[in-house]
């Protein structure tokens, strides 16, 4: 495996010659060294970006070239994915099946933008002195895009594909824990004809790689996931120089289960909703919303299939709950869950766990009898816990959903179709799932509501984030 910086169509040993350890957390084994890129790294890879987006090579292609590229790309993803789905689940520790889904739709975004390159266009403007007027929507500049550990190669293809595909050019700083496949995913989209310094990829962490990016004048805008309290930081580091700014940022989803609803379904809703990808999903379902007349069949029902839920090796066909992606992140939930046993009750779950003697596993875990105030309510704990909350009409189940400063995603089970829509309208929320949940798509913009951000990744929406309006306007007497 090459652990090298991805800088100009070329790998490159950091300057300072510092690396960083790459490590599967689901057997504490030290995976790769890769290289660690400081300031002096940033700088040559911003400049690499700065050239090409001057030059011809990637904004003076035709749309349709451009892309050609990106479908290739998407091609060659199809043709590598089980290589690179095992590197996600040995980087991450989500199982197998999972880093699957992930790169399948990876793939599927590249295409999908491959599609949008030609298509990004203007309006003509019926102003009222009768001139021609018409708007271009032209390439952004150089993005310096930001992604976390839980997705890696898919949260790193929702900017990287909209980006290139509206003629930008971009560095991407993947996570610390988890640069290999943004690393492979530079390889990929070179061999299908990326002109060099069109993708960098410097592998670093947040103080020195990810801030030397925010703060890098070459840099014309951050696209961001990842936590609201560093989404922040760099708002703020980007007002300087009036930098473009999009933040994806954390949640702390309800899903909303009326005593009306498929209960079945909706049990196995809430357990996709918060066990997917061991809780480590930013629209990860984490109260639970139930009303009352049903909460005891409901608590029920997901007290037995999260005991189900045994951790185990990631590799395994049969395994659903990988390990946490990091020792930090493991004892960051063992702390929430700490908090959680004084505060509501434990119904399922509540340990850590081992997997032949090794990695960073946590149980399915569930507390009941959980109340506003409390901090396994209040804040993302990002991990496989769910607390559960009781209502007892349609009013207080609004008011219960949207008493958080976070508005990502939200889920409604119910089979009064009226009841769904008044709810869906009702939530303040970027993405509302009625009788599914944890469902995305290229598509399908995704992005939140207050604290959870603001900007769209996916969709036509996304290119608009790459984008500047001209407006041109033709004196016609
Ligand atoms: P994080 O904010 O600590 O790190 C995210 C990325 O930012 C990493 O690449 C990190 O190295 C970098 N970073 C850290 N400090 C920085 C700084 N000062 N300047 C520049 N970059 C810096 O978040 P995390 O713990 O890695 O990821 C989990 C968070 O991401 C959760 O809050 C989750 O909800 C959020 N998330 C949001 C979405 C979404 O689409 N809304 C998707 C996935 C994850």
């Amino acid at each position: 495996m090459n652990t090298q910086l991805f800088i100009n169509n070329e790998r490159r040993d950091a300057a300072s010659g510092k690396t960083l350890d790459v490590v599967n957390p689901a057997t504490e084994e030290t995976l790769a060294q890769v290289q660690f890129a400081g300031e002096a790294d940033v700088t040559a890879a911003v400049a690499a970006a700065r050239t090409c987006f001057e030059s011809d090579e990637w904004r003076g292609l035709t749309a349709r070239e451009r892309g050609d590229v990106l479908y290739r790309a998407g091609q060659l993803l199809v043709e590598r994915r089980h290589d690179i789905a095992k590197l996600e689940t040995l980087q991450n520790g989500k199982p197998l099946f999972e880093s699957k889904i992930d790169v399948a739709m990876t793939a599927e975004t590249l295409k999908y933008y491959g599609g949008w390159a030609d298509k990004i266009a203007g309006d003509v403007l019926p102003v009222s002195n009768g001139d021609l007027v018409y708007t271009t929507r032209e390439p952004l500049g150089v993005v310096g895009a930001i992604v976390p550990w839980n997705f890696p190669l898919n949260l790193a293809s929702w900017k990287v594909a909209p980006a290139l595909a509206a003629g930008c050019t971009v560095v991407l700083k993947p996570a610390p824990e988890t640069p290999l496949t943004a690393l492979a995913l530079a390889e990929l989209l070179q061999e299908a004809g990326l002109p060099a310094g069109a993708l960098n990829v410097v592998a670093g962490d947040g103080p020195l790689t990810g801030a030397a990016l925010v703060q890098h004048p070459g840099v014309d805008k951050i696209a961001f996931t990842g936590s609201t309290a560093v989404g922040k930081q760099v708002m703020r580091s980007a007002a300087d120089r009036v930098k473009r700014v999009t933040l994806e940022l954390g949640g702390k989803s309800p899903n909303l289960i009326f005593a009306d609803a498929d209960l079945k379904a909706a049990v196995r809703g809430a357990v996709n909703g918060i066990f997917y990808g061991k809780g480590e999903v930013c629209a990860a379902g984490s109260r639970l919303l139930v009303e009352r007349a049903v909460h005891d069949e409901v608590v029920e029902q997901l007290a037995a299939r999260a005991a189900k839920m045994v951790p185990g090796d990631p590799f395994l066909k049969e395994t659903r709950l990988g390990a946490l992606a990091s020792k930090r992140q493991y004892d960051k939930v063992l702390s929430y869950i700490a908090a959680g046993r004084s505060e509501a009750e434990l119904v399922a779950g509540g340990n850590p766990a081992r997997v032949d003697g090794k990695g960073y596993f946590v149980e399915a875990t569930v507390f009941d009898n959980a109340k506003p105030g409390m901090k396994i309510v209040e804040e993302e704990i990002f991990g496989p816990v769910l607390s559960v909350l009781s209502f007892d009409d349609v009013e207080q189940a609004i008011a219960l959903a949207n008493q958080t400063r976070y508005g990502l995603a939200a889920g409604i089970w119910t089979s009064d179709i009226g009841k769904a829509f008044r709810v869906a309208r009702a939530i303040r929320a970027g993405t509302v799932w009625i009788n599914t949940y944890n469902l995305y798509d290229s598509a399908a913009p995704f992005g939140g509501f207050k604290a959870s951000g603001f900007g769209r990744d996916l969709g036509s929406e996304a290119l608009n984030g790459y984008t500047e309006v001209k407006t041109t306007w033709v004196g016609l007497r």
